[in-house]
């Protein structure tokens, strides 16, 4: 893994939570993108060479609608760059680790991306993302 990439935070109203962490991290949010598979839009903001990653429901069967739903807003998940996504899967599984999607999927930001359950890793959501080179 080369470094945390972004924090992903799920909110109940993104047009409210916009402001809130522009005024909070003293940046613009500088792209918005809905994200259809996962049913979801999002916000992000740069903060040197991380971002946080604002995440609301576009849907009430996706999983943020889920989560907002059971827990409510707050850090979702934790994302890592990674160098080559399917080489960092197989390192993972092989000690042991659960992955939700083991076939990189299309995230937000031009990324393909993979989950790895909460489950195995101390209850918290992570996310392996790595630009996407073919677009
Ligand atoms: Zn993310």
């Amino acid at each position: 893994m080369i470094k945390i990439e972004h924090i992903g935070i799920a909110v109940a109203d993104l047009a409210q939570a916009t402001p809130l962490y522009e005024a909070l991290l003293g940046t613009p949010c500088y792209k918005t993108e809905l994200v259809a598979s996962e049913h979801v839009r999002t916000a992000f903001f740069k903060m040197g060479d991380q971002k946080i990653e604002l995440l609301e429901a576009s849907k009430p069967e996706g999983a943020i609608a889920k989560f907002v739903a059971k827990k409510g807003e707050g850090v979702h998940h934790i994302a890592f760059a990674v160098e080559d996504i399917n080489q960092e899967v197989q390192r993972l599984k092989k000690l042991g680790f659960q992955v939700i999607n083991e076939t990189p999927k299309a995230g937000a930001d031009n990324k393909m991306v993979v989950f790895l359950h909460p489950k195995s890793c101390g209850g918290v959501l992570v996310e392996l993302c790595q630009e996407r080179k073919d677009i």
